[in-house]
């Protein structure tokens, strides 16, 4: 075993220096309690002083401490009496004094009144005083104690902060700087490989080349090559990006660093460089091996935005400290960092340009084909009964990320756990699909029959809306159950498409304005159960006229800023009057829109009403019902052309 997986061992298992503290706070309390309940002085009057001690000739002497109290020291004949039987007697026994303390208002007037009090004594027996200033116990002990105690606090703050943080280290306050990285190598078996990775062929076969980089670097160098540092994994969150670097680790049999961006960050200025000084040390030391980085654009993102509120001097130091490691060190050495990040667009310029991470590979959603390899890796450990078929679940599962799929097939499980089956079911993958996408079913939720009714008119006006719209993907299936935030819902089977036409839009803001006509035709009043539904719109509208150039008017421009770098981050890139106009154009584009949906739901009114009662009755609607009551979906029933 090295040195670092004991490391590991200990960052995972501190010792604790739990009984170092206890018995450091049980000391201090100790010392307090002494302190506080030890042999004590009795404060006493002067009458008492006078009367019982002083003409009694039981006063040995008197030390006047600070010209403030007076300390009086009983004859140690006198203390066996049984006047004074109290100060010898018990754990905290007081033999050698003082005895007694008097607070004396000034040191004259002490003296004036013992003068006065011993005029009668003989000149041997008479008492004198002597004088002495010290620094009071308390007086230290008040100012020392609280700063002791609030060091030791910041202490036990840092170690715990220190331990919280550092993975891979030995946890404590001086170990900031070190690399957090958790490291895999041989002994640590990771047991992701390329076959755990479906589809994304493309991604893997560029990454299986990094893996023969690493394992026979001789055949590219020989020929003059040089070997790339960097390689930058790029795609939508799930797509499986983690997936493929563990399974680099797992091919290529190196030692693997991972660690995410926002690790290099923390609240002290200059820990990030110096973990990533501490980070290549590490890999560079144990070469030939792999670093990994997640979640990049945390330290990434481009610099120097001109943004006083965002200027971030940590992270800049932290990115200008990576960019010198990839520079630094040579490209035979061995070591490769791959990174992982869903916003290539943000990331600082300097990042990608060739030596550093140069090689982008991108993961995108899976398409048919390749969900339905993702089922076939994530259903091998489920029980599955007969009727499953992964070639409909891929099917119904457009848009899916890897993330999601997984995330269905075990939700299926579950599912079928709860009803104690033997084995998961289509149904029970259908059901896990639904929950995903729209959330938890919740029947319970209470609604009264008016507000059921509207419901039921709100999603029989987006049904009826889509299936004769033209450019409106096909309808599943339309329900009323209450399910996650949202109180019903129309269920689609969207297509795949790379790019949206104008009238696609369009269609799919008249499909999402269904509702709110509906409600308004039936009930001539409009209700808030349109909100979702119009915010989709509104901000599709805004992305019509404002990204993608489609509004007449404005014409083929954009102010989409892919860079990311907007330097009129409070600001709009457009003037005053192009902003009114945008309002404007997005405004009648919605009306338009609405008016159109209007038209369409009045003049298939009885199919409408036909519907919302089936809904009232069934709650949830299937295809088949639906092309009962609606006909067969001829597309262009209600095209473009049929507006008017
Ligand atoms: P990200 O791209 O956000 O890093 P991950 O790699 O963490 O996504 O993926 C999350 C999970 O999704 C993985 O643990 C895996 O179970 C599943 N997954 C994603 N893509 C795939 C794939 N191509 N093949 C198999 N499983 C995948």
């Amino acid at each position: 075993m090295n040195q670092k997986q004991e490391d590991n061992k200990k960052g995972d298992k501190p010792k604790i220096g739990f009984s170092r503290y206890f018995l450091f706070l049980v000391s201090l309390i100790v010392f307090i309690a002494v302190f506080m309940y030890g042999p004590k002085t009795e404060e006493i009057s002067w009458m008492n002083f006078e009367k019982n001690m002083l003409i009694e000739h039981d006063v040995s002497r008197i030390i006047i401490v600070n010209k403030e109290t007076a300390e009086i020291y009983i004859k140690e004949e006198k203390l066996n009496t049984a006047k004074y039987k109290a100060l010898t007697e018990g754990v905290f026994a007081n033999k050698f004094g003082p005895h007694y303390s008097i607070q004396i208002g000034s040191v004259e007037s002490f003296e004036n009144k013992l003068e006065k009090a011993q005029q009668n004594f003989k000149e041997e027996e008479k008492i004198g005083v002597t004088y002495s200033s010290r620094t009071s116990w308390v007086n230290i002990i008040s100012w020392v104690l609280p700063l002791f105690l609030l060091i030791f606090f910041w202490y036990i703050l840092l170690r715990r902060m220190g331990r919280s943080t550092n993975v891979g280290g030995v946890g404590s306050a001086f170990n900031f700087g070190k690399s957090t990285a958790k490291l895999m190598d041989k002994d640590t078996k990771s047991k992701v490989t390329f076959k755990n990775v479906a589809g994304l062929k493309e991604a893997k076969i560029e990454i299986m080349e990094i893996v023969d980089f690493l394992k026979n670097p001789q055949v590219y160098t020989k020929l003059g090559a040089k070997i790339p540092k960097g390689v930058m994994l790029v795609g939508p969150p799930g797509t499986g990006k983690t997936l493929m670097a563990k399974a680099v680790a797992g091919e290529a049999q190196v030692p693997f660093f991972s660690l995410s961006g926002s690790e290099f960050v923390e609240m002290f200025v200059g820990v990030g460089a110096s973990r990533v000084r501490d980070l290549f040390k590490q890999a560079k030391e144990k070469a030939p091996s792999i670093i990994f980085i997640d979640e990049i654009d945390a330290i990434g993102r481009s610099r120097g935005r001109v943004n006083a509120l965002q200027t971030n001097d940590e992270r800049e130091s932290t990115l200008n400290q990576l960019l010198t490691e990839l520079d630094g060190f040579g490209t035979n050495t061995g070591v490769i960092v791959l990174a992982a990040t869903n916003r290539a667009d943000i990331l600082d310029k300097a990042l990608l340009r060739p030596g550093r991470f140069d090689r982008h590979i991108y993961l995108e959603l899976p398409n048919k084909q390749e969900r339905e390899e993702i089922f076939n890796v994530h259903l091998k450990p489920i029980v599955k009964a007969d009727d499953v078929d992964v070639k409909v679940l891929a099917a119904l599962s457009p848009g899916f990320s890897g993330a999601d799929i997984a995330n269905i097939c075990n939700e299926a499980a579950l599912i079928a756990a709860r009803k104690k089956k033997e084995k998961v079911a289509q149904e029970d993958f259908m059901q896990a699909r639904d929950r995903v996408v729209g959330g938890l079913e919740r029947k319970s939720k209470i609604l009264s029959s008016k507000e059921k009714e509207i419901i039921a008119y709100h999603e029989a006006g987006h049904a009826v809306a889509s299936w004769y719209l033209k450019h409106v993907d096909s309808l599943m299936k339309v329900s009323i159950i209450p399910r996650g935030k949202s109180l019903g819902a129309a269920w689609y089977l969207p297509e795949e498409h790379q790019i949206i036409t104008k009238s696609q839009f369009i269609d799919r803001i008249c499909a999402s304005l269904g509702g709110r006509a509906a409600e308004e035709i039936i009930f001539s009043e409009i209700s808030s159960g349109a909100l979702d539904d119009l915010e989709k719109i509104t901000k599709q509208a805004y992305n019509m006229v404002t990204f993608y150039g489609l509004d007449e008017e404005i014409g083929p421009m954009s102010y989409y800023d892919s860079t990311g770098q907007s330097e009129t981050l409070f600001g709009k890139p457009y003037s005053e009057t192009m902003a009114q106009l945008i309002d404007r154009e997005v405004q009648d584009l919605i009306m338009t829109s609405y008016e159109r949906t209007k038209k369409l739901l009045i003049k298939y009114k009885s199919q409408l009403e036909e519907l919302a009662q089936l809904l009232l009755k069934k709650e949830v609607v299937y295809e088949g019902d639906l092309e009962k009551i609606l006909g067969k979906r001829s597309l262009d029933i209600f095209s473009d052309k049929n507006q008017s």
